[in-house]
């Protein structure tokens, strides 16, 4: 009498399996990942059981290990390892009976999607039937590691059912022939086996053969203490996953357990492609369980803007088994994500704090991403805000400061966080929007790109303090000597008002202006909420400037200048001449602020005017 049993599957398990045949096509090398990792489990639970050594454990000299063989010529690939094993009883539950807990949620999230994805497969707890998405058959030979168990075998060509049949004396642990299908041959072949191996299970503890070379010899550094991990190692490590050559800026390698157990090194690389003018780059942190690739260049395990980084993140928190069905749980990604990201930035500010040339070298080399983050990220912003660098009219010629050193160096008097966007240093120390905070000895951040000007704009304040463009800023020169010739106020007043009739459309207000020192005259942007860069780099940036219509600068004059009194007394005794003088005053000082597009417009006046001053 024939001792097979022939067993049906459980009804959902079925469906798995007949999506798993019929409908997933690609991405199929992850089947090795799974059968891999199933023997890694079952290798760990041997050492489990071992290592309470209180069970009598079946074959206690055969180390636990993993040992994979292709045969092309039979066209089967063979997974065994010396683990755990499963005695009859296990075998139907675990390969047939038991709709595990994912079963039904991977079905489901097959169904929402209405493609079946292979990656899926493995997230839901349902792995070992990744093996029919290449194999016609697969035969499961079997022996547990209890000491009194026998082996059994278990086959199955996927639809109608398994039978299971003893199989006497095995060696302990399982073995998986998978006789593979017609299009997965290459499943079949040596290499293409190595290189799956390597790909997902380089990290995995136990000794992985394939056709006799052991293939995993790259530690699993994450997982260790930091104490015990050699700088040689770290550079080996790195090499590995950040294929980069160039030793890293930074490192962090780091563990947690709450909220969400992390194990991680994060590395940042000493270049970065992006900055210098190519593509955009990708993140490349691989998201691990328990030292299994779960996902190589893992998306939304950090915001965008950290995309620059390389490295490993490990999490426990995804159980290959149980609850791998929750890495599609956003929430748990969310968690990671958060935590990563807080972890990272309290490295950086760290790392400033601790080695600021180093910081600086990161700085100039990823300021722009930080600056994204400013501009994108509102969880982040207050702590990307401490991390930002500025040059400024307090620091030296390529030296920065940070927001707190300039808050700390402000004077009683000054309520304000000013910058300046200019062309460069010297052109804003010379700005007429300077003169004011120059004269008041505030200190105003320099910046010269027009990303900063949106960055300090979006973080609008800093230790409480308001941030503002120095144009913005309602700043007074502090009550000067009455310099000798400086218009009286009604005087000020009746040429402000004599400039608007005369100036007439091209300029919004006219002011007397309480805040120019050298300058004759210095336009403002009408707009309260932006300067007249802002806007500029706006318009550029969208095809249609409809929101953003065309305004006449505000205009203020400084009756301390002797221009501007000459240009009192001229408009009463040539009025011709000072409304070309006008016309040029209000030009100089839109050259000055940037907002002369065509300076070429003004060169017939100014070529009139040189001829009036020659023929004196
Ligand atoms: P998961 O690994 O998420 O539990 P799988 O479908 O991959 O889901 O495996 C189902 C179960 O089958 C495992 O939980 C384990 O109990 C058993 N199993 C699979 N492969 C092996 C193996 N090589 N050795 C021992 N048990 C195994
Ligand atoms: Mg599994």
């Amino acid at each position: 009498m024939s001792q097979t049993e022939t067993h049906t599957f459980q009804a959902e398990i079925q469906q798995v399996l007949d999506i798993v045949i019929h409908s997933l096509y690609t991405d199929r090398e992850i089947f090795v990942r799974e059968l891999v990792s199933n023997a890694a489990d079952a290798c760990e639970k041997l050492r489990f059981v071992q290592s309470g050594g209180t069970t009598a454990v079946l074959q206690p000299d055969v180390a636990p290990s993993i040992r994979i063989t292709a045969d092309e010529a039979a066209g089967t690939l063979t997974i065994a390892d010396t683990g755990i094993g499963m005695t009859r009883d296990e075998l139907v539950e675990n390969l047939g009976t038991i709709a595990h807990s994912g079963t039904r949620k991977f079905l489901q999230a097959v169904g929402e999607a209405r493609k079946a994805d292979a990656q899926l497969i493995g997230q839901f707890g349902v792995g070992f039937y990744s093996a029919f998405m290449v194999a016609s058959k697969v035969t499961v030979r079997t022996r547990s590691g209890n000491a009194d168990s026998t082996g059994w075998q278990w086959t199955s060509a996927g639809a109608g059912g398994y039978t299971i049949e003893p199989a006497g004396e095995l060696p302990r642990g399982t073995e998986i022939v998978l006789e593979l299908k017609d299009d997965a041959k290459d499943f079949a072949k040596t290499a293409e086996i190595e290189r799956i191996v390597k790909r997902y299970s380089n990290f995995v503890t136990f000794p992985i053969e394939v056709g006799g070379t052991r293939m995993n010899t790259v530690q699993a550094i994450w997982t260790r203490p930091k104490s015990e991990v050699t700088e040689e190692e770290y550079q080996e490590f790195y090499k590995y996953v950040g294929h980069d050559a160039e030793a890293p800026l930074f490192r962090l390698h780091f563990s947690a357990d709450a909220p969400i157990s992390i194990k991680a090194i994060l590395f940042v690389p000493a270049r970065n492609f992006e900055t210098l003018g190519m593509n955009r780059v990708d993140s490349e942190v691989n998201l691990h369980c328990r030292k299994v690739l779960i996902e190589p260049k893992a998306k939304g395990l950090f915001p965008d803007w950290l995309r620059f980084l390389k490295g490993v993140v490990d999490s426990e928190d995804l159980p290959l088994n149980v609850s791998r069905e929750r890495m599609q749980d956003s929430d748990l990604l969310r968690k990671l994500n958060r935590a990563l990201t807080n972890r990272f930035l309290k490295f950086l500010a760290d790392e400033a704090e601790k080695q600021p040339e180093a910081y600086d070298r990161f700085f100039r080399e990823y300021h722009r991403f930080l600056k994204e983050g400013v501009l994108s990220d509102q969880d982040h912003r207050d702590g990307l805000a401490k991390l930002l660098r500025f040059e400024s009219s307090a620091t030296e010629l390529g030296k920065t400061t940070s927001l707190a050193e300039y808050v700390k160096r402000m004077p009683a008097d000054q309520t304000e966080i000013g910058f300046l966007l200019a062309t460069g240093r010297e052109t804003a120390l010379a700005s007429p929007y300077y003169e004011v905070f120059k004269a008041r000895g505030h200190e105003v951040l320099l910046v010269t790109e027009p990303i900063d000007e949106f960055v300090l704009d979006r973080l609008h304040e800093f230790d409480g303090k308001k941030i503002v463009a120095a144009e913005k800023a309602e700043l007074s020169v502090p009550d000067a000597e009455a310099s000798e010739g400086q218009l009286s106020e009604p005087e000020a007043t009746g040429l402000a008002e004599w400039l608007k009739t005369t100036l007439g459309e091209a300029v919004g207000e006219v002011r007397v202006s309480k805040r120019l020192v050298g300058s004759p005259a210095v336009v403002l942007e009408g707009d309260r909420f932006m300067t007249a860069s802002m806007k500029r780099t706006l318009k550029a940036m969208q095809r249609d400037t409809s929101g953003f219509p065309e305004s006449a600068p505000e205009f203020e004059i400084n009756p301390r200048h002797s221009l501007v009194a000459r240009l009192e007394k001229t408009r009463h005794s040539d009025p011709e001449l000072a409304a070309k003088a006008a016309a040029q005053l209000l030009d100089n000082a839109r050259l000055s602020a940037g907002l002369m597009e065509d300076p070429r417009a003004m060169l017939g006046r100014i070529n009139e005017l040189l001829e009036r001053v020659l023929s004196k």
